[in-house]
Parts: C-alpha cells; sequence; structure tokens
C-alpha cells in the first residue's frame, strides 16, 4: 500500500498532494522510492536550511537532552536568546516579540492586539492576500468566504483594496480601521510582488488615519527575499511583523514582533499560548537565524536569483516576479503542466492560485548547480 492510500484510511482528505512519497530528506534533495528529488518547493517556504542540516541537528539534540519542555509559566535562557536574536534581525524599532506555532496564530494575534488597542472594529487587507486559515486570518484572506471560511459571523468587518491601485487606498482606510494587513510579496497569489508606490501610499495613510500596520512575513521574512524582512527592501516601518515557516527551519513556530508603542499596551494576560516559545523551537530559532547571516545565505539568494531572472524567457516562462526566492514564473500556458513535467525530470517546484505562475520557495542553501538544472531543465520543454 502507498503511503497515500494509506493516509486516506484514517486522515480527512483536504489536501491535493504531489505524487511523490519521500522518505528521507538530505540537503536541497528529497529522497522518494529510489528518486532524488530536488526540492525548489521548500515545503511551502519552511525548510531555510534545507534538510538534516548539522547545525539544526546539533541544536535540537542539545536542546532535547537538556529541557525538552516548559511553558510560559517560566522563564528559559533558551526563549530569551531566541527573542533577542529576533529582535536583532527584525527592522529597527521591531523589537518585542511573542511565540506562538503557526502564521495564522501569528496574524490572529496581531489583528485582535490591533482591534483591541484602536478599539476600532474593520481591518483592510489586499485582494488576493492569503493569511491563514483561522477565523481573523480567515476574514483578512482573499477569497476564503467562498471556500473554507466557514464560521456564521466574523470578528470585525473587512475592505479589501485591489493590488497596486493607489486611488482606491484612501476610500478603504477610514477612522475607523484598526488595521491594515499586507503581505507585500503575495506567495499563494503566485509571489506576486506589489508596486513600491502602493506600498508606500498605504503606509502612510495608515499613518494618517492612525491605522496599525501589520505587515505579514510569514513567507517574504527570515531571509527569503534577501534581506532579513521585506518590509526593509520596501523601506516600510510596520507597527506589527507576523513571521512563521522558515523561522525554525521546519519545527513548529511562529511570532509575532511589535513595536515599543504596541508592547506598551500589551499587558499580563492579552496573549497566551501552551507551545509558543517552547525551547525546542526557540534554540533553532537562533540557530536557523544564525547560519542565515554566518553562511552569508541572503548574498546566496540575491545572486541565484538573479541567475535565473537573467537566464528568463526561458522554455515556457515567458516572465518572472516576485523577490529572492520567493519567486513566480510565469508561463505561456498552463503552469500545472510544467509543474508536473518538471516533477518527471525530478525537480518539485510550487502551484499558485495563478493558473499560468508556479512558484520556487527553495532552502536558501540551493547551490548555482542546482539553478543550472532548473533553467537547462526549462529549456527543454515546449514552450
Ligand atoms: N500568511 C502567509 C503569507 C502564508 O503564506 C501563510 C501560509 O501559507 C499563512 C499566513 C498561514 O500560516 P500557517 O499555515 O502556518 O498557519
Amino acid at each position: 500500500m502507498s503511503a497515500r492510500e494509506h493516509e486516506a484510511k484514517h486522515l480527512l482528505q483536504v489536501y491535493s498532494q504531489f505524487p511523490i512519497e519521500p522518505t528521507n530528506a538530505q540537503g536541497v534533495y528529497l529522497h522518494c522510492n529510489g528518486r532524488k528529488v530536488i526540492d525548489f518547493y521548500g515545503g511551502h517556504a519552511v525548510a531555510a536550511l534545507g534538510y538534516g542540516h548539522p547545525a539544526m541537528l546539533e541544536t535540537l539534540d542539545a536542546q532535547a537532552r537538556s529541557l525538552f519542555f516548559q511553558s510560559n509559566a517560566v522563564a528559559m535562557e533558551v526563549r530569551a536568546q531566541a527573542a533577542e536574536t529576533l529582535a536583532r534581525f527584525a527592522p529597527p524599532g521591531l523589537e518585542h516579540v511573542f511565540f506562538v506555532n503557526s502564521g495564522s496564530e501569528a496574524n490572529e494575534n496581531a489583528l485582535r492586539i490591533a482591534c483591541k488597542i484602536t478599539g476600532r472594529s474593520r481591518v483592510t487587507a489586499i485582494e488576493h492576500g492569503f493569511h491563514g486559515r483561522t477565523a481573523a486570518a480567515g476574514m483578512v484572506t482573499w477569497g476564503a468566504r467562498k471556500t473554507w471560511y466557514g464560521f456564521p459571523g466574523g470578528p470585525f468587518n473587512v475592505d479589501f483594496v485591489p493590488r497596486n491601485d493607489v486611488d482606491a487606498i484612501a476610500g478603504k482606510i477610514s477612522s475607523e480601521t484598526a488595521a491594515v494587513i499586507v503581505e507585500l510579496v503575495q506567495g499563494v497569489a503566485g509571489a506576486y510582488d506589489l508596486d513600491q508606490l502602493f506600498v508606500t501610499n498605504l503606509a502612510e495613510v495608515c499613518a494618517k488615519k492612525g491605522a496599525l500596520l501589520i505587515v505579514d512575513e510569514v513567507q517574504t521574512g527570515i531571509g527569503r527575499c534577501g534581506q532579513p524582512f521585506a518590509s526593509s527592501i520596501y523601506a516600510v516601518n510596520p507597527d506589527m511583523i507576523t513571521v512563521a515557516k522558515s523561522i525554525a527551519g521546519g519545527f513548529p513556530c511562529g511570532a509575532l514582533i511589535v513595536n515599543g508603542a504596541i508592547a506598551g499596551e500589551v499587558g499580563l494576560g492579552d496573549l497566551g499560548s501552551t507551545f509558543g516559545g517552547g525551547p525546542l523551537a526557540c534554540a533553532l530559532v537562533h540557530t536557523v537565524i544564525k547560519v542565515i547571516q554566518d553562511d552569508n545565505l541572503m548574498d546566496n539568494v540575491l545572486e541565484l536569483s538573479r541567475m535565473l531572472a537573467e537566464a528568463c524567457p526561458v522554455g515556457p516562462v515567458e516572465s518572472v516576479q516576485g523577490i529572492g526566492f520567493l519567486l513566480g514564473l510565469r508561463c505561456r500556458r498552463n503552469a500545472s503542466e510544467v509543474v508536473d513535467e518538471l516533477l518527471a525530470r525530478d525537480i518539485l517546484v510550487g502551484n499558485s492560485a495563478d493558473s499560468k505562475v508556479f512558484r520556487l520557495l527553495p532552502p536558501l542553501i540551493l547551490e548555482r548547480q542546482h539553478m543550472q538544472q532548473l533553467i537547462d531543465s526549462l529549456a527543454e520543454l515546449p514552450e
């Protein structure tokens, strides 16, 4: 019986899956029943350091042996160190961290804080954005109401701004708006990078109307765009940043990073999590960020994404969108055909919500030879 057939016996069938079954992974390669597949999908942008990275294994082993778990009911140096490392990596002014377990949970808490602090009941989001599947995160996810956002009502009212429509911004942010939430590069939408002018205007109108700016860096953060956070690339100063995915390289973890003004408004009992800030996740947060910095992985991201951009158009790919290692390759034909054809050549890439775009979210340790293999394979495919 295949793993897929075995899964179907007891797991809810809610995921469409790639036709591979990895049993082992090392570096950027997934080993699947005798096949060695290059992972340009990175487990949904999670495997920042690839698989089996020695620093991660040593960290996990040492932390598991010394202190496997304690909750936030006690202080721990490993948690303090992770928060300090993350705050130093974050854009200036964002120095206060709340650890959670996922991207949705980070956004849920950011939105909750925004409504509470401002006393306002509207949130503005951007069309085609994705922020998660919990109640508040689902409210601000484009299209979610039609699919899995199944609650009878929502925690606040939402206004969606068409992306890059500068003229629409002012009409969608008012003195009733608690927060604006935005992905600067819309990941699920196909690594669609928003225009600088649109983002600058969004931040300006937020400041004018007293709405808090939440930048969802769940996909863009932790070096994936060639800078620690995409907020720096766009030169915006968010009140809050949310992160998850790469932050602990595959160990479940998320975080909310806020500025001093917000931290000053959050008090005892306002937020909470049993597993958030657990020692295994925290030890890995410190290690992942340290390796990204020590091994100059953000330079690697910039160099290899430039290499790909220079090779395009190639084969069925007519253009590249996105930044760094959050890339959308726009095809002349249906992207899912190209995804299948690449997988037949042992290269795993991801689909997106845009039928013409497939996504690359590879580990930051990817090498030139891997990018060259992708380019060569694309060149062999029909236009
Ligand atoms: N925000 C963004 C930008 C995402 O891409 C995702 C997941 O894909 C989420 C939030 C939700 O994260 P999680 O699945 O960890 O809850």
